[in-house]
């Protein structure tokens, strides 16, 4: 028979874990495939690595690795995918937020129809502050004109994916992980499964406004360019102008003499051109940035305890 491993991300989920288990138990009894789990700890401060180890006590099929400290969810996805063996991978939230009544569906599309992965998507964002909602829309708004791969959005990283898929997803070493452009470079047919948002079963979202906003600046220096274009195009029309400004002052000193007046104007354009010069270098230092921690070549992450 074929095997599936789930991988399952954890921080902090010490009482999600037993109800996750449960209800992923259930649902896939009837499936004609041999399920694994496998959990991984990303350096949770709560009881999680404990709950683990009770579960792979009781049940051989659960399995767990252990970082060192919290890396982050993308390392977690990324050591899970790497240390799986299942012909099949999925990919699921803890929360119960993915529901995991859609596995079975999900396993009869990619083998009868084809598809190498179904993906999920929430359709609404119910039950989430609105003005996270708008942000999150401006994001792929955003990214739909400027990045080179296809991100839908609402998109969860809850899928379900071939072996052959997942490999192509851990060929990809980078440190500075967004997999949600990941999903979409390798390419694949991927057919999308819409479904309604949920209410976290146990515990609390481990994501703060700010994080969010900085995980999509990561998204976009991760998979486009076009910032470093805009601000080449800012410099290059700042130029003309300064240009124009320069001919105009210089003949109009010329034909009505020149009083020192106009120093609040020339203050305001200084200080005007030094901040979009230093809007423009920020631009740049985000991508050397990344560019360096990518150089450095660090593991993405480190496992203290693995079962
Ligand atoms: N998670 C993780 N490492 C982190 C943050 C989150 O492994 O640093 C896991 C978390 O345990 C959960 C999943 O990633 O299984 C999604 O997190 P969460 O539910 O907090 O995100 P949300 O659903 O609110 O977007
Ligand atoms: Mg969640």
């Amino acid at each position: 028979m074929e095997k599936c491993t789930i991988v399952v991300p954890c921080y902090n989920e010490e009482e999600a874990i037993p109800l996750f288990y449960e209800a992923v138990n259930e649902a896939v009894k009837d499936v004609n495939l041999e399920f694994e789990y496998l959990f991984v700890n990303d350096g949770s401060k709560d009881k999680t690595l404990e709950v683990m180890r009770e579960l792979a006590e009781k049940d051989d099929r659960v399995h767990y690795i252990s970082f060192s400290r919290n890396f982050g969810k993308e390392a977690a996805m990324y050591a899970g995918m790497k240390e799986s063996t299942g012909d099949y991978v999925v990919i699921m939230d803890v929360d119960l937020q993915d529901p995991p009544e859609l596995i079975p569906s999900m396993y009869e599309s990619v083998l009868n129809e084809g598809y190498d992965c179904v993906a999920t998507r929430r359709v609404d964002r119910k039950g989430e502050p609105p003005i996270r909602s708008m942000f999150a829309n401006l994001f792929y708004a955003i990214m739909h004109i400027i990045a080179k791969v296809d991100m839908v959005p609402g998109a969860r990283d809850y899928r379900f994916m071939t072996r052959n898929m997942v490999d192509s997803i851990v060929s990809l070493g980078e440190y500075n992980r967004f997999s949600k452009g990941i999903f979409g470079w390798v390419g694949f047919d991927t057919k999308w499964v819409p479904f309604e948002n949920r209410k976290r079963v146990a515990g609390r979202t481990k994501w703060s406004f700010f994080k969010l906003i900085q995980y999509s600046f990561e998204g976009i220096v991760a998979f486009s360019t076009a910032p470093l274009v805009w601000s080449s195009i800012i410099g290059i029309i700042f130029c003309f102008i300064s240009f124009a400004a320069l001919i105009f002052l210089f003949v109009r000193a010329l034909v009505f003499g020149d009083p020192v007046s106009g120093w609040p104007s020339l203050a305001c354009m200084i200080t005007f051109s030094a901040g979009i010069q230093l809007f423009c270098f920020g631009i740049m230092g985000m991508y050397m940035s990344k560019t360096y921690l990518e150089v450095k070549g660090r593991p993405i992450y480190i496992v203290k305890e693995k079962k």
